[in-house]
This record gives structure tokens, sequence and C-alpha cells, in this order.
């Protein structure tokens, strides 16, 4: 058995592996069109902002690890057409130039996503980045350690954005974030996005809503940034305003794309085309809580899925719970993180739900370092299920909501929640932690 994966970081290696550890007879080839495979691209912010210096331990295995496991993986390496009704794909190699055919018995796409970039007036100037790959940190932190470079601006303040304005607020720039959205981090509702921009500003980050970003100008390099409202001066630019499924090179086959050209899976991961499967940022991916599928672009999906997927390829049927969306950023002193449904989301499901929004603490407040702590529930009203829950604070937000998403996934009432045996001693909770508070509160 055959297997070309395309596309070489989280889901396309996890998928690769799996199958090799199930079936240590499949001849897999992984193509990638990068000079690195499997690397956790979530560090990059922490590499540019100099808490980590090494950008090898970003990187889970090699590709010489993986031939020495008996995976062939060719970076530079990109494939530009799927033929299934032949079962080929057509690749192009970087270094020759060459393009060539190879055939698959399974195929599993896993090429992630494109950063979106508009054509901005003034693109072509020098020191406008992107931080998507690993070659982009690179980049970028080389860029950022020049002497001359002050004036940072980050247009959007998705995720991505808030971790760079945290990375440049740790190197000590002047940070500008422009988002055109009348708040940040829009996964969040409300109450805890107000927090969290308050929290921006005290720490001298400047953050202008409901702004859009016109273009750019400058000499070569751009020194302005031009807006719907103003202009500001910019050293370095950086553009994180969302990402698109890196699909383009399957239209025109039998492989159903969503509107925004993520590829259609169920939840064994196959597509809509007979021995091909997919998974990680170019897929949908299933909502546990919606029932249906979503698009979250997320580490947490793109790991699981990807091993998903290759269980499946060896032959076995196994389904994804779901995700939950869960995902954590930290700014500053900060930390945020969510899971389940927004308050947003489960109006647009049409949901009859309810919310509470508590302001707890971290322990009790007789042990040194007692932080506040804001929990956001929202629950099914009838039933009080857990849909979803958020939190901010600068202690203990992200362990909190870790309890919220297996709650979720066990379809626990928050009263239930609320009476759930958890560990107390005063360095780490009260006996009345944060979470049994929210929980308590549901009426
Ligand atoms: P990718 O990692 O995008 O890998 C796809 C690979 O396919 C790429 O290397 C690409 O070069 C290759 N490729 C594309 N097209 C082709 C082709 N035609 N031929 C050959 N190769 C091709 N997620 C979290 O859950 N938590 C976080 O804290 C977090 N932080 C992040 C911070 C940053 C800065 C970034 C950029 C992402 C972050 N993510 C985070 C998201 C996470 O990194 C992605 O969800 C994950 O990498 C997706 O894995 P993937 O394998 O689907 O796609």
């Amino acid at each position: 058995m055959k297997l070309i994966v395309i596309g070489g970081v989280a889901a396309g290696m996890s998928a690769a592996s799996k199958l090799k550890r199930v079936n240590p007879e499949a001849e897999i080839t992984v193509y990638e069109k990068g000079d690195y495979v499997s690397y956790g691209a979530c560090g990059l912010p922490y590499y540019v902002s100099g808490e980590n210096n090494d950008h090898t331990k970003m990187i889970a295995r090699t590709k010489e690890e993986f031939r020495d496991r008996g995976i062939d993986v060719r970076t530079r390496h990109e494939v530009v057409k799927v033929a299934p009704e032949r079962k080929q794909v057509m690749i192009r190699n970087y270094e020759s130039g060459q393009l060539f055919i190879d055939h698959y018995d399974k195929l599993m796409i896993a090429t992630g996503t494109m950063p979106i970039v508009p054509p901005f007036d003034g693109l072509e100037l020098g020191n406008i980045h992107v931080l998507k790959t690993m070659e982009d940190g690179i980049l970028l932190k080389e860029k950022i350690n020049k002497p001359h470079i002050n004036n940072v601006v980050i247009v959007g303040g998705g995720y991505i954005g808030i971790e760079l304005a945290e990375a440049m607020h740790t190197l000590g720039k002047n940070v500008r974030i422009i988002e055109q959205a009348d708040r940040i981090l829009t996964p969040f509702d409300p109450e805890i996005t107000e927090i969290a921009t308050k929290h921006l500003q005290e720490k001298q980050v400047a953050l202008h809503l409901n702004e859009s970003v016109k273009g750019f100008s400058g000499d070569k390099y751009v020194q302005k940034v031009m807006t719907d409202k103003s202009s500001y001066d910019a050293d370095l630019v950086i553009v994180s305003i969302g990402v698109k499924p890196a699909t383009q090179f399957l239209q025109g086959t039998d492989i159903q794309l969503a509107g925004n050209g993520a590829i259609v899976i169920d939840r064994e991961m196959r597509t809509t085309v007979e021995d091909i499967y997919a998974a990680g940022d170019c897929a949908e991916v299933y909502h546990y809580v919606k029932q249906e599928n979503a698009y979250l672009p997320l580490g947490t999906n793109a790991n699981k899925c990807g091993r998903i997927a290759g269980e499946n390829i060896a032959g076995s049927h196994q389904k994804y719970i779901g995700t939950l969306g869960s995902a954590a950023v930290k700014i500053i002193d900060l930390e945020l993180a969510r899971t389940g449904l927004s308050e947003q989301e489960a109006k647009d499901l049409a949901i009859d739900y309810t919310t509470e929004f508590v302001k707890a603490a971290n322990h009790p407040g007789y042990y040194p370092g007692q932080k506040p702590l804001w929990i956001k529930i929202i629950c099914e009203k009838r039933t009080k299920r857990i849909l979803g829950a958020q939190a901010i604070g600068e202690s203990g937000a992200v362990l909190r909501i870790d309890m919220f998403a297996i709650a979720i996934q066990n379809n626990m009432p928050a009263d239930e929640l609320g009476m759930t045996d958890l560990c107390y001693a005063p360095p780490f909770a009260g006996v009345w932690d944060a979470v049994h508070i929210a929980s308590n509160a549901v009426k």
C-alpha cells in the first residue's frame, strides 16, 4: 500500500507516523514545499520574541529521523495537481524546477493554510511580513532585531496578531495594533475582550479598533501605514488578518470544498473522493457541540485528526469525537482561554441559552499571590448543560477552561460540575474553586 502525503507539518506527519506504526510495511512519501517538516508553528511568536533563540527546538522530528523510520520525506517539493481518476499527483521539484508524476493507493492532503494578504497599496515595500512558516519566523526575527526597527504595526487583532503584539512588547518595541472589527480576539465574548483590551492599553500597546488599513508608503522600506482614519509611522509591519485553506491546486477535482475553500471531510477524515483523506487547517472539522462541520484552524485539531486519518488509512474506522475550538492565548501578564460555544455562536445557532459572568480568584486571599479570575459560562437554559466557557486572569485561567472542556465533552450540566470534587489547598485553589463558583452561579 502506497500513501502519498501532501504537506509535512502537524496533520501530515501525524498521519504518516500513525500509519507507519500501525502498518510498518506501508510505503509512505511526504511532499512538503517548505524546508522544514514536523515543527510547532505555535512556538514562532516566542522564537521571534527571543524567549527561545533556537529554532531547531520547535522541530519535533527532522526529515532524516523520519527517513530512519521508513518515511520518505521530500522537502522543497510542491504538489501542483491531483488526478484522482488516475490516482496520480504532479509534483514540482524546486531544486531542479522539474515536474514529475507519482502514483498513490491512498492520498492524504494536509496542506494547511496561506495567510490572507489583501492587495494593499505599497505591499511591495520592504519590512512588511507575515508569520506562518518557520521560514517566516526566521526572517522576521532577523529583521526585528535590527537597531533602527522601533515602530511595529500589527494589522489584525486575532490570535497571531495578539501573540505578536506581546512578542514586540517583550522586545521593547513601540507596538500598534490596527483591527477593523470593534474588538480583538472575536472567538471570545466582549466581557473577556474588554479586560484584555484594557490590559494592552495599560501596557502601552496602541490599539485602534474599527479602523481599516488601506496601504503602506515609504522609500524602498515601509515608513507609514495608512488607514481609513489616519496614518502611523512604521519601521516594520506584520499582516495577520487571517488565513485561508491552501487548497487551490484541488480546483477542478471532485474533492468537495466548502465556501471558504476548506476540504469537506467526514468524521473519519475521508473526503468526497474515495481513498483521499484530509485533515488539519486545509479541511473542515466536526464540532462536538454544533454537531456539524466547522472551520477551526488549530494545532489541536490538526494533530488529532491527522493521527485518526493515519489509523483509518491503515483500514480502521475511527471517528473524531469533535472539536470544541478550545484555545488559549497569553497577553503579557494575562491568560485567556475558551472552549465550546461563545455566546455569539449560541445565538447564531438559535439555542435557548443562559450565561453567567463571575469574578473569582485563583486561590484564597490569605495565601500570597492571589489574582482575580473572570469566568464566563454558557449553558443550555432548560438542562443547564454546559455549552461553552471562557476565562481571563493572571494565573490559572487556562487550566480552568480545560476542566470545562472535559465537562462539555461529557455533556455535564453546570450544577454537576459545581459539585465535582476538585483539588483544594490554599496555594492552588479555594475550597470553592472559580470553576465551582461559575458553575453554581448558573440559574
Ligand atoms: P500546516 O502546519 O500549515 O502545514 C501544512 C504544510 O503543507 C506547510 O508546511 C506547507 O508548506 C505545506 N504545503 C502546502 N501546500 C502544499 C503543496 N501543494 N505541496 C506540498 N506542500 C504543501 N494552534 C493552536 O492550537 N495553538 C496555538 O497556540 C497556535 N499558535 C500558532 C501560532 C502561529 C504563529 C501560527 C502560524 C499558528 C499557530 N497555531 C496554533 C495553528 C497551528 O500551527 C496550525 O493549526 C497547525 O500547524 C496546522 O497544521 P497543518 O498540518 O494542518 O498545516
